[in-house]
């Protein structure tokens, strides 16, 4: 792709924004970047933008800028059907994410991780994984680090191990990954994606372009990601929690099997207890990155050291502390009615939920069998907490905290020794904090402050 003289528009100035309008200009592109954020808003960033040359609009977009452009790169911020990008789409202009510029330019063998949940965690071991066997690995995409900070640093023989979200599937064209891997897909996002199907169609680009020369690995046990078995051309390795599977990985009594082709020779890669993470659900994430990796010609004896020595990643149902017998767990990162189900899953009983936050039209009623099972009391704080009461009614105690700072010091009040105390919020963060980090991250601080805040006297 040749982007010397080329006229480019950045649209959104997140980090990948940010990232792609940098690596344009350094390619010889003529860079604008057009955000709806007012210029004080983005005062951090524009002086460099401007010191290299980048010209940026601000404070919303003008439709003459979009149509002097010979190419579009969209931020996964940005929703498709703004109306000046539908526009100038319409009339011909190319409309790409930085996952499909980035990938134009990538030397590497690239693996894809996408699924509603686990994206993270799964992404965070395969690395770990191709990186302890030796192999020349680089770690980006969703997960962090914008995958055009990946490009020049790869060569052929480099594993690009990326996170991809719905968002930068929806605007890729030439994205053709090495292996691809579909965790799982449960309704998220539905308020920019409009219904599930459309958000499926997204996460489906993901081996539109593989051949049988690429893998694309799936969840036996998730009936929408099986359906992506039905277009691909990709072989199909699968991975399963439950029971044995022809190809792929799966647990079999107390251990993690693989089987490399159909009618092959099952090998034990490790037992289920030499696990660390908690929960059934990442049981099935170390299943899609035994898969990966064994595609990828790791041993299994190395897979299992790897995994066996693997930490929780912040904020995803990690351990904050014990005290007085009582298990805290920030699972901030659970900002859908899924993921709180999976953390719910993961505890028999005694359990203290703190719920709420900004809410994504989600359904909080799924969550009522699991909290009549092992719930003791629910703690709604946030935008959404007056909905999560209303649909909740009857199914559990609810008490309104409000506040998180509420909602721990009650919990602490209330927990005896063997019980839990989850932030799952089933909510994105946006209402009260600056995002999921940060809300975990006062929950750490919440729970671990020395002395007891009493709640009567907040
Ligand atoms: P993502 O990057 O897809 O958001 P994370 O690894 O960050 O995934 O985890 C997000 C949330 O989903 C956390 O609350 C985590 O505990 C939960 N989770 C992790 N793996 C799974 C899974 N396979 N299925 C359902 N929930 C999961």
């Amino acid at each position: 792709m040749e982007l010397k003289g080329k006229k480019v528009l950045v649209v959104g100035l997140g980090r990948s924004g940010m990232s792609a309008a940098r690596f344009l200009r350094g390619q010889g592109a003529k860079v604008t970047v057009s955000d709806s954020r007012s210029a004080a808003a983005l005062a951090k960033d524009i002086p460099e933008l401007l010191e290299a040359g980048i010209m940026v609009e601000a404070g919303g977009h003008g439709l003459l800028t979009f149509r002097r452009q010979d190419l579009i790169v969209i931020s996964p911020g940005v929703p498709l059907d703004t109306p000046e990008v539908k526009q100038v789409a319409a009339l011909g202009t190319p409309v790409i994410g930085e996952l499909e510029l980035a990938f134009r330019f990538l030397q590497g063998k690239v693996v894809a991780i996408t699924g509603s949940n686990g994206k993270t965690t799964t992404t965070t071991l395969v690395g770990k994984i191709f990186e302890d066997a030796g192999l020349p690995t680089q770690v980006g995409g969703n997960i962090g680090l914008p995958v055009v900070e990946l490009i020049g640093a790869d060569s052929g023989e480099t594993w690009d191990v990326l996170e991809v979200s719905s968002f930068q599937l929806e605007t890729v064209d030439e994205f053709k990954p090495k292996i691809a891997a579909v965790l799982n897909l449960t309704p998220d996002h539905l308020d920019r994606h409009g219904t599930f199907a459309n958000y499926a169609a997204a996460k489906k680009r993901i081996t539109e372009n593989q051949t049988s020369d690429d893998f694309l690995v799936l969840n036996a046990e998730d009936k929408e990601t099986q359906m992506f078995a039905a277009k691909t051309k990709a072989q199909i390795f699968w991975f399963s929690g439950r029971r044995p599977i022809k190809q792929g990985a799966f647990v079999h009594g107390e251990s993690v099997v693989w089987m490399p082709s159909e009618g092959g020779k099952a090998e034990p890669v490790m037992p289920v207890a030499e696990i660390p993470l908690k929960g059934a659900h990442n049981v099935e994430n170390v299943l899609a990155a035994v898969t990966i990796a064994r595609l990828a010609g790791i041993s299994s004896e190395s897979i299992r050291k790897t995994v066996g020595e693997f930490k929780a990643v912040e904020h995803r149902l990690e351990l904050v502390k014990t005290i007085n017998g009582v298990e805290f767990y920030n699972d901030s990162k659970a900002t859908n009615v899924d993921a709180t189900m999976k953390a719910l899953a993961s505890f028999s009983k005694g359990v203290h939920l703190i719920l709420g936050g900004k809410d994504k039209d989600s359904d909080y009623s799924l969550l009522s069998d699991l909290i009549r099972e092992r719930v003791n009391f629910v703690y709604t704080i946030g935008s959404a907490a007056e909905k999560i009461e209303r649909q909740l009614a009857g199914v559990a105690k609810i008490e309104s905290a409000g506040i998180l700072e509420v909602a721990v010091a009650r919990a602490k009040e209330r927990a005896v020794p063997g019980d839990v105390v989850l932030l799952a919020p089933a909510c994105s963060s946006f209402d009260q904090f600056e995002n999921y980090e940060h809300r975990g991250r006062e929950f750490r601080r919440l729970v671990l402050a020395e002395t007891k805040a009493r709640a009567g006297s907040l």
